[in-house]
């Protein structure tokens, strides 16, 4: 029963790479498999005409040299349609290996792309999509094999029908004898695949001691702290366990392969001897002994040929179902409703609870409050209080667990999502720029913008910003390339001007709504100020949310709401807080203090 699952599950990957790669590239595939299939008989047929020249040369009658002539000539041409279908089989296999990587690249790119930011919380999830990646490269390799392994039955089949007239006995017997390889080949072939899935995550693990040492990111910190042999000596520890593991697996193969490796050839030198005594009996020629030995021979190589070929496919065939089942998986808890988002938009938040996915913690509790259009609201709180989670909720990166989000008087989960994201335009902490010039990186705000539109808007993006003053002084100007890594004359950027092109980025979004999660932690008091005076000046027609250490800056907000550990504490205006509100007051005193 368990058997013939297993025999579907192979059909079915051998079916799904088949679309796969029909659907990637056609024409590879086709001429692929015609290539194959004549390169696999050509030996065959190089056999059967050494035979053939052979009686010829014993016999010595008249009619001898003209068929000599004849076979001569079909010789030569096997020989020139063995060495065109190598080198064209080998341009073949580099194109279709290729056209079918990018083809797989795309659709896990894409499919990445499309999951829930819920997917970066869960290691689980790390592991499938590190599995499909890695071997994304071996899925390329399965319909080669496949056609391998269909090149090599034909070569068996040719081969046998030849023998079996001539060793019936020897031919049985080596097929025979190919059993245990195959046995052996297939079970530690899946113990090497089960062991890499169960260790993935180590693996994964080993990836990141290693991009410690390369990446750019950790170059400074790791000389700083000179910790680089203390990476240096985890990795190797970890490397060694994972290879120890390995090579334990690899060794038992091994040792089982060479013994039962042994066996054909054994059968053949019995086959030799007994075609060899039939020669001598007169019962065979000079060319059936050539016949048989080249056959056995042949035989035997490509029906070792076979079992490689097969057990790649299965090697291969588990990670085809792996991939398949991938491709299956969907991470898009969010449903999106079907309501579009009008603007300008009222936000309310009634009785919201929210835990993160897997944990038992409330991150948030009881969260009520109503924020009318073009309002603006300062959220402060101590570090962890939950203040980036409700701007998450804001955007539906993640569900409430409890109560309710209402924008417009509408529950969220009823607006398309993407409608509902174009309403918001946010800066994060840590807001990631591009590899790309200036330009490019404040234009991905909005990159279908109208083309009337763009340079105006990116004038008042840099200006909102405070960047415009950097940028201008910049040879290239908004054409500078903000990284060295991909442009010689690019520049590297200090924080400071990395966050207000993250924020031009921003204002560039013609977003009714504003979200800013400290949007002033890497600038100066200069920048700062200005930032704050931007806000309150030009964006009067959008609502702003924005996350606050500096106290210094409330004075924008209509609103000030305090979270201490996910629970809103306090809400109203500076004076009255400082009044009513210890912890506001503490957050207000600590700063202040240190001004006066
Ligand atoms: P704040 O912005 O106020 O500093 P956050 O909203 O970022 O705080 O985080 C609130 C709490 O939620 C913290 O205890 C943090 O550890 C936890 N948290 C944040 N992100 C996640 C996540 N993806 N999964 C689990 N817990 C998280």
């Amino acid at each position: 029963m368990e058997k013939r699952g297993k025999l579907r599950g192979f059909i079915n990957s051998f079916w799904y790479c088949g679309k796969l790669s029909w659907k990637a590239a056609p024409f590879y595939t086709l001429l692929q498999l015609l290539f194959k299939s004549v390169q696999a008989i050509l030996p065959v047929a190089v056999v059967w005409l050494t035979k053939e020249i052979l009686n010829c040369l014993m016999n010595h009658d008249k009619r001898s040299g003209g068929m000599l002539q004849g076979l001569f000539c079909l010789l030569l041409l096997v020989y020139i349609l063995q060495a065109v279908s190598r080198h064209v089989i080998n341009y073949l296999d580099g194109m279709q290996r290729d056209v079918i990587i990018h083809y797989i690249e795309s659709i896990i790119a894409q499919k990445a792309a499309a999951m829930d930011v819920e997917y970066y919380d869960n290691p689980k999830y790390y592991d499938i999509f590190e599995n499909v990646k890695r071997n994304s490269h071996v899925m390329a390799g399965v319909i080669d094999n496949c056609m391998m392994c269909i090149g090599f039955a034909v070569s068996v089949i040719s081969c046998i029908c030849f023998l079996k007239e001539v060793l019936p006995f020897y031919a049985a017997l080596i097929m025979i004898a190919t059993i245990p390889v195959a046995v052996s080949q297939h079970r530690y072939t899946r113990k090497i695949y089960r062991w890499g899935l169960e260790h993935t995550t180590s693996e994964r693990r080993k990836g990141y001691l290693y991009g410690v040492l390369t990446e750019r990111s950790y170059a400074q910190t790791v000389r700083l702290f000179g910790i680089g042999d203390y990476f240096t000596e985890k990795y190797e520890l970890l490397w060694k366990k994972l290879f120890e593991k390995k090579r334990n697996i690899i060794r038992k193969k091994l040792v089982w392969n060479l013994l039962f490796s042994i066996m054909p050839e054994i059968i053949l030198i019995c086959a030799t001897v007994s075609i060899s005594r039939n020669v001598l009996a007169g019962k065979n020629t000079i060319g059936d002994f050539s016949l048989c030995l080249g056959l056995i021979a042949q035989l035997t190589g490509v029906l070792h040929g076979l079992v490689s070929a097969v057990m790649n496919v299965y090697e291969n065939n588990l990670k085809v179902e792996y991939f398949m089942s991938f491709d299956r998986f969907r991470l898009n808890k969010i449903v999106s409703g079907n309501k579009m988002l009008e603007t300008p938009v009222k936000i309310e938040f009634q009785n919201v609870s929210f835990q993160y996915p897997g944990t038992r913690e409330y991150v948030l509790k009881n969260i009520s409050f109503c924020l009318e259009p073009c309002k603006k609201l300062c959220i402060v709180g101590e570090n962890g209080s939950g203040k980036s989670t409700l701007l998450k909720l804001l955007l539906r990166f993640y569900e409430v667990s409890e109560g309710t989000v209402y924008l417009n008087d509408l529950p969220i989960k009823e607006y398309d999502v993407n409608s509902l994201r174009t309403a918001f335009s946010c800066f994060f902490q840590n807001s990631p720029n591009f590899a790309f010039t200036i330009k490019e990186n404040i234009r991905l705000g909005e990159y279908d913008m109208p083309a009337e539109d763009c340079d105006e808007r990116e004038r008042h993006a840099l200006r909102l910003a405070g960047a415009d003053g950097f940028v201008d002084r910049l040879s290239h100007k908004e054409n500078t390339y903000i990284t060295k890594i991909y442009e010689e004359d690019g520049m590297e950027l200090s924080g400071g001007q990395s966050q207000k092109v993250a924020l031009a980025r921003m204002f560039y979004k013609r977003a009714s709504v504003l979200l800013l999660d400290e949007p002033t932690a890497a600038l100066d008091p200069k920048g700062e100020h200005e930032l704050f005076e931007s806000l309150k000046r030009e964006c009067s027609g959008q609502s702003v949310i924005f996350i606050s250490h500096r106290l210094s800056n409330v004075f924008l907000a209509d609103e000030i709401m305090v979270l201490e550990n996910g629970k809103i504490c306090a809400q109203g205006k500076h004076e009255e807080l400082l009044r009513s509100c210890m912890l506001y007051k503490q957050l207000y005193d600590y700063q202040a203090d240190k001004y006066l």
